[in-house]
Formats: structure tokens, sequence, C-alpha cells
């Protein structure tokens, strides 16, 4: 690949460059955004279960006396560093100051310290989880802003005991009351999520790409987002003024008037471009020469099942269920997960739903199932090796699921399957639980198919046994990519190196299509590569024809089918399995049909160099 390193200045002598400091990204998800900065910390803490001696219990609850005491200097702090703003700022931090220090708190964590013996952080973390609990809705469903701005509060005060326990003090996102972008070297998928409901206009990280989980959630929000912006937490400080470019993968910091119209200009016509295309949701997606291509979309949270019929989703065809674990320290029953499943099947009906059963592990960290820390997490126990060493967890969902397809068309679908037995054993519960299901008389779907990720190489080498016993598949490139290319997905400096270009990536791909065909077993394509409008025709002409992506990406991926014939996709794609590098596949596809696709490669950004999802500039394409 011939990207640069990320730059800090653009050359002097362009006219049309930035004023500011600019920081060379990736561009993590689309559109402009210009505001206030927050820098902040990452929010994942850590801590280890232990059990304390009688003798320690003094010194315990010093260790929690000398946290409260840092914890309330700590919010102090951020207090200070907030631009002055409305009251209601200050109003939440006394809020915080006063819950730190809350009898009804501190006499809990006490209590659990004295008689069962916890170390602090345990003792913390199991009195605000009881605490939060007081503030669970009273009817499953019911949504009280109040409510959830209280348990809100009470997770960022446990949260900020705990750093001070661990050592772990970086800043983490206060409740916010004006639009700010938040930097931070990292942000898991549940801050991404929590940022929901804050004015949070904007996003930086300083690790990730494009196929990283913060990117997949700013996408999925439609939140603009940079990732991967090196340098990016000392450069930038809080109340500074930054344009956040992510159609450029750009950030420019303290920017000036000019730099700030010109960047304002460009967000608005991304934004009227993306309008225009929402119109033609509703057209068909069918290539010229008719053949349909069915987009479906990923989705992340329930609420995201709207938001993808609202872009022209013909379904979900992925839908990462890990969120339901993350961000609690209990497992979810299987009456809360039926609740939630029902609710996405029965928004989307009578489209089709596939929901994949979770995937925790690798990156996607979950406190709730108490993980080993192992030296390799990505190679470690994750996803489908955790569901089967865990098979009261597993059932639980399992019957969920099967619950939920009496209100719709329901697939299952599991992740990381690495070879046929484990997907033997998987059939095996997934049969326990539909007569688990059956046996408390709950109504099912008759048949509900249960499909396979392809992410893993030895998943693509056996496709053809796999296709025997899988009723469909859905090539997770996000993960075939890392780890056929042994690539870190969330290795910002080996970006560049992680193409779905790759032929060997082409030629995997190919040979799942195939084995699939062969067998009758449908396939569709779920990573970050089916959100790419050339590599979404070049998958075209490797004859998948269902692609899964975020909703956000639908209607500018219609486009691109709209605009190309399957026979130039087809051309296209066999002189791309001739060739032997990722530059020259991309080249040629880029060569081929870059001019065609120009306003959706850039966003519509008449000057944008061409570089959507952190691919290098392309000569003359
Ligand atoms: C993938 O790996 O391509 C995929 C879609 O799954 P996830 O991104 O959730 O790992
Ligand atoms: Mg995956």
């Amino acid at each position: 690949m011939t990207g640069d390193p990320p730059s800090t200045r653009p050359p002097p002598s362009d006219p049309s460059a930035p004023h500011g400091v600019v920081l060379q990204g990736i561009a993590g998800s689309p559109g402009v955004a210009v505001g206030p900065a927050l820098v902040v910390g990452d929010t994942k803490t850590a801590y280890t279960r232990r059990h304390i001696q009688a003798v320690q219990v003094d010194a315990e609850i010093q260790r929690l006396t000398l946290a409260v005491t840092e914890a309330k200097r700590h919010v102090r702090e951020v207090s200070a560093r907030l631009p002055p703003g409305p009251l209601e700022t200050n109003a939440i931090l006394d809020a915080y100051l006063t819950m730190i220090g809350d009898p009804m708190l501190i006499e809990r964590v006490e209590k659990r310290i004295r008689e069962e013996k916890k170390c602090a952080e345990w003792a913390v973390a199991q009195a605000c989880d009881e605490i939060a609990k007081l503030f669970l809705p009273a009817e499953p469903g019911e949504r009280d802003a109040y409510i959830a701005e209280r348990r809100h509060d009470i997770e960022f005060v446990c949260d900020r005991l705990l750093r001070e326990l661990t050592g772990d003090t970086k800043l983490i996102v206060p409740r916010l009351d004006q639009p700010m972008v938040v930097i931070a070297r990292d942000l898991s998928p549940a801050d991404t999520a929590a940022m929901v409901r804050e004015p949070v206009i904007a996003f930086i990280t300083e690790i990730g790409t494009r196929t990283s989980h913060t990117a997949i959630m700013a996408r999925a929000l439609e939140i603009p987002a940079v990732v991967g912006a090196a340098d990016a937490l000392s450069t930038i400080r809080t109340g500074d003024t930054v344009i956040v470019d992510g159609l450029r993968g750009q950030v420019v910091v303290n920017p000036s008037d000019i730099t700030i119209a010109d960047a304002r200009g460009r967000g608005a016509r991304h934004l009227a471009f993306a309008r225009g295309l929402l119109t033609a949701r509703n057209q068909p997606c069918v290539t010229r020469d008719g053949e349909a291509i069915s987009l479906k979309a990923n989705v992340e949270l329930p609420a995201e099942a709207i938001l993808a019929l609202d872009h022209g989703a013909e379904g979900i065809g992925l839908y990462r269920t890990e969120f339901i674990y993350i961000d609690r320290t209990t497992m979810p029953t299987e009456d809360e997960q039926y609740e939630l499943y029902r609710a996405v099947v029965e928004a989307v009906a009578p489209r089709p739903v596939t929901l994949r059963t979770f995937d925790i592990g690798g990156d996607k960290f979950a406190s709730s199932f108490q993980l080993p820390s192992e030296m390799n997490p990505a190679l470690g126990l994750r996803a489908v090796r955790l569901a089967l060493s865990r098979p009261d967890v597993f059932l639980t969902q399992l019957r969920a699921m099967i619950r939920a397809s009496a209100h719709g068309d329901l697939r299952v679908m599991i992740p990381m399957v690495a070879s046929v037995q484990e997907l033997r054993e998987v059939r095996t519960l997934f049969d326990r639980a539909l007569h688990e299901v059956d046996a408390a008389g709950h109504p099912r779907l008759k048949h509900i198919p249960l499909g396979i990720m392809i992410e893993v190489p030895s998943a693509v080498v056996m496709a053809d046994v796999l296709a025997r016993e899988a009723e469909f598949f859905s090539i997770g490139t996000n993960d075939l990519i890392q780890y056929t290319l042994a690539i870190d997905r969330g290795n910002r400096s080996m970006a560049p190196l992680a193409s779905p270009f790759h032929p060997a990536i082409l030629r995997m791909i190919r040979q799942v299509v195939r084995a699939a065909a062969e067998h009758g077993v449908p396939t569709a394509l779920c990573g970050a590569m089916a959100s790419d409008p050339l590599a979404a025709v070049l998958l075209v002409g490797l004859g998948v024809r269902e692609l899964s992506m975020e909703a956000a990406a639908i209607p500018e991926i219609k486009e691109a089918v709209r605009r190309v014939s399957t026979v130039d996709c087809e051309r296209a794609a066999e002189a791309a399995l001739k060739l032997d590098t990722a530059e020259a596949v991309e080249e040629l596809i880029a060569g081929t049909f870059a001019p065609g696709l120009f306003d959706l490669l850039t966003g519509n950004d008449d000057d944008a160099p061409y570089e959507q999802g952190g691919r290098p500039t392309l000569p003359d394409a």
C-alpha cells in the first residue's frame, strides 16, 4: 500500500489546506462536525475480586476513604476543565460529589468489607450494583428518563471509585449539557453506545481502525468519527475548537474562521447528499442488468432496527447480541433477552432478522462473564468457544431467541466457528433449547434456520464440509482479514495492510461462495467490506448476493449497485482474481468503477482526496 504516514501539517503552499494543527487519522464514520473538545480517558476498569483477612479490614477501609477523597477531587477537576456552560453542568457535578460520599453507599461498602471480607473494589462494585437496581424500571420496557439518569450517575460514581482504587485514574465522560467532541485514546462499544444520550457531536480516538468496534458503532449512530488519530490526546486540550472530518479522516485543531466555514460547507453538502440518497431508499436494489442484491443492516442496539428500516434495509443481517451482556455485572435473564429480541423481530417483521449468539471475548469485553485474562484474547476464549464452555449461559440465550421466533422471521447465527465439531456441539445444544422451549409451552417458528459466520480461515477451507450442516453462511470479513493476514483489527499502524482487496481474501470469498452454491446454502457477507462502494461491486462480481452493513451505508451501496452491471462486476472480479497484490486489485477496481461512483466514494466532497475507508489516494482513479 502506498498510504502516507500520519502528517501533522499540510504543505504550506497548498492554498486549500486547512489552517490549524492537522492530525491525519482514519475516516471512521462519515460527516463533518465542528465544536469544543472534551478530552477523556479510557473507561474500562478491570479489578480483581479478592477475599481479605480479618486483620486487613481496617487497611481496606482506609483505602476506601482515600478513594472517596480522590474521586471527589477528580470531579472538581473535571468541573474546572469544562468550558463555562449553563448551570446544569455544575448541578450534575455537584450531584456526583454528593453521591460519592453518600452514607447510603459508603455504609453498604464498609459492611461488605467488614462482614463479607471482600476487597474494597469488589465491595464498591456490589454496593453500586445494589443501589442501581433500586432504579430499575418498575415494568420491563418502561423508559423513565429520570430513572435512567440516576442509574447513569451511579455507574459514573462506581467507575470513578474503582478507578481510584485500581490506580486507573484517567478521565471518563461526564454527562454533558452542551454539544462537544469527545477525544479518547479508545472507546469501548459500551462507551460509544452511552453517548447516544449525550450531546456528543463527534469523536476522535487515538487507536482503532475502520473495522474496530468504536468505528462500527459510530457509523451505526451516525456520529462523525476519526479513529487512529495518533497524538490526539497530547495535541488537543479540553475547550479547543476542533473540526472532525469523518470524510477525509482528518482532525483540525483550533482552525481559522475560513477553515471552519469551509468544513461546515462540506459537512452541509455531505448531509444534503446523504439525504438525497435516502429519498431513493424504496427503489429496488438491482444492478443495471436486473440482478437483485439484498441489502440488510447490521445492528448492535435494539433501537437501531427502526433506523435500519428507515434506510431501506430488507431485514437485519447481523444483530450483534453481545451488547446485551456488556456494561453490567449480572447475566441477562431469558425473559429479559426474549423481550429485546422480540422487539427487534416485531419491528422488522415480515422481513427477516439474523440474531447472532454472543461474540464475547477478543476486543468485546463483558464484565458479566468474568473472563480470564489472556495473553492474546483474539486467539483465546471467544465467541462460540466461550458459549460452549458456558452452556448454561448459551442455552439461556438460545431459548430466548427461539421464543422470539414466534413473532416474525428469525434465524440464529453462530460466530467464529472454526470446525464442524463446534457446529455439531452447537446443534446439540440448539436442539435441547428447542425441546426446552416446547416443554415450557412457548410458541415458536416450526423451523428456525441455524447458520454460521465464516470468519476464521479454517472455516473457509472447510466450507464444503460446513455447508452440509449449516443452513446459511455469513462471511465476516473484519475477522477473516484479521486472522488470515495476521493483523490485529484494532491496530492503527497496521491498518493499511489489512486490505479487503488482498488476493487471499478474494480467493477465500470465492471459495466460500462456490462451496455454498454447490450445497444450496445461501451466503451473505456482513463485514465492513460490504459498506465500501468499490468493495461492494467487487463482491457482486464474486457472486455474493446479500450484503449486510451498518444502516447508514445502505443508501449509498444501493446507489452503487444500481449504477453497475453484473457482467461488468464479474469481468472485473475475474481479472482481480488473477492479480497478485492488494494494490493491483484496488487499482483495477478503482480504475474500472471509481469514475462512475466518485460522489459515493468521497461523500460528495468535491475536493476530497479519494481515501474513504482509510485507503490511500489512488493515482488518476
Ligand atoms: C466480522 O468479523 O466481519 C463481523 C461482522 O463480526 P464482528 O465485526 O462483530 O466481529
Ligand atoms: Mg467477527
